[in-house]
């Protein structure tokens, strides 16, 4: 007798897992899209995409965890999902749902390397700190897939734990736009998949110094970026 549809999906998953060749999983994370499309579409393929290894990440994420247990009042941690075509999602966490708003945290270690300098730079401490155009955007892409429609970003000075917060309304152009980057992950990953590379998409602006610290650049160095090899 035939196994159900999700039975055989998932037998086929075993199958494949080992075999050495596990299926792609068709989720996108809200924050891999700022910052190079090209570079999510290869980890989506090659399975290596880790929403946050680094170790600005990690504290963060400590930091995320003391903040729900000692303020609570809120859902922290919440995860979101939202459909994209043929069963691919994009996904991701937001770090608080309180009633109606969305509450993302942020914690920067403000160095003060210029102190004496006249001119005081953003983000040169927490009174001058500005949310980035990534936070707002990805803050803007919860609210679209949570159907809210303000949120705030806090940002607080790693030392000491002093934050400042930035309301951001709803932008559903953005969002739009947002989305659009999604899908032309999933059109790369399907070019990946029928055995071609998508040089047609890359870093989201120009963004050189996106590629120095990525674990591809031997790819595209051979591919369209030679002078990813040359500056080694
Ligand atoms: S090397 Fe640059 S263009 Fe290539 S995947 Fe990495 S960040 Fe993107």
């Amino acid at each position: 007798m035939p196994h159900p549809a999700e039975i055989e999906e998932f037998n086929e998953r075993i199958r494949r897992a080992v075999s050495g060749n596990p299926p792609v999983e068709r989720r996108i994370w809200v924050t891999s899209l700022s910052r190079c499309l090209r570079k999510t579409a290869l980890s989506i393929y090659l399975n290596t995409y880790s929403p946050s290894k680094s170790w600005e990440a990690r504290i963060g994420s400590a930091l995320h965890g003391w903040l729900g247990e000692v303020v609570k009042g809120a859902e922290f941690e919440v995860p979101v999902e939202y459909e994209l075509r043929d069963g691919w999602k994009l996904v991701g966490r937001v770090d608080a749902v309180k009633g109606p708003y969305v509450l993302e945290f942020k914690f920067m270690g403000f160095e003060k390397k210029d102190r004496d300098s006249p001119r005081v730079k953003k983000n040169h401490d927490l009174e001058h700190a500005e949310p980035s155009k990534e936070w707002v955007e990805q803050i803007n892409a919860y609210m679209g897939m949570l159907e809210k429609e303000r949120g705030y970003i806090y940002i607080f000075d790693r030392n000491g734990l002093e934050f400042r917060v930035f309301e951001v309304a709803f932008d559903e152009g953005l969002f739009r736009r947002f989305i659009k980057r999604a899908e032309r992950v999933i059109e790369a990953v399907e070019e990946l998949e029928r055995g071609r590379f998508p040089t047609w998409i890359s870093t989201v602006g120009n963004k050189k110094w996106v590629c120095r610290s990525c674990p591809f650049r031997p790819i595209c160095g051979a591919i369209d970026r030679k002078w990813l090899v040359e500056e080694e």
